[in-house]
């Protein structure tokens, strides 16, 4: 069975095809597909996103396609910059950016306080439309400085409940059994195998 991943962002492709890797599935990025364009996500919270992302690209490739959309939800900033994550800083802001930015909106702010979850709503859709959207969430701490080279995004501020390191100190393997893309993408496989012995791959 193939399925379309919804993304050009490298980062998140290469998570998505290392979780669902011992799924029997064929995974293929709009890379692959030339003619594809990425959606525009302009719509109100990621959930909307994820579901615009995943229909409109499942319509336009015919094939079953699953597209994530995640944002940060920090607690003292009032749930910033949720839907905003990839464009805090400005419209094309790059990670280091983004987490600067961060770090100034919370600076003062003592680390009990600086409570925040990344939510993740993986949403599948074939070319008849909707298929479902679940979600992943992953609780945690922002740190005040950046620490770890791995992951991406928000990754080096961000530790993970149950955890002393950033995600960006912790190996993939331990950031794609726990964190809000592995929690929603466990729930989308089920959702996939169901779609798949319903309507064949
Ligand atoms: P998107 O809209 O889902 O592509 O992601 C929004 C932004 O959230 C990205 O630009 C990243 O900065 C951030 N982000 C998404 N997923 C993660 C993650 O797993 N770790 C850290 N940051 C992430």
């Amino acid at each position: 069975m193939q399925l379309l991943i919804a993304t050009r962002n490298r980062d998140k492709l290469k998570e998505i095809a290392a979780i669902l890797a011992d799924l029997d599935l064929e995974v293929v990025s709009l890379a692959d597909r030339k003619g594809l364009k990425e959606v525009v996500e302009d719509a109100p919270t990621v959930r909307d996103n994820a579901i615009k992302k995943a229909v409109e690209t499942a319509k336009a490739a015919k094939m079953l396609t699953l597209a994530d959309d995640t944002g940060l939800e920090v607690d003292a900033l009032n749930g910033e910059p949720g839907v905003r994550s990839a464009r805090y800083a400005s419209e094309k802001a790059s990670y280091h950016e983004n987490n600067k930015k961060l770090l100034a909106a919370l600076r003062g702010v003592q680390l009990e306080k600086r409570t925040a979850a990344f939510r993740c709503v993986v949403a599948i859709a074939d070319e008849n439309g909707l298929v479902d959207a679940v979600e992943g969430i992953c609780n945690g701490l922002i740190i005040e400085d950046e620490r770890g080279g791995g992951g991406f995004g928000y990754d080096p501020l961000f530790i993970p409940d149950g955890q002393v390191k950033t995600f960006g100190e912790l190996s993939p393997d331990v950031k794609n059994r726990i964190s809000h893309r592995a929690k929603a993408l466990q729930k989308a496989w089920a959702v996939l195998s169901r779609h798949v012995r319903e309507h064949g791959g």
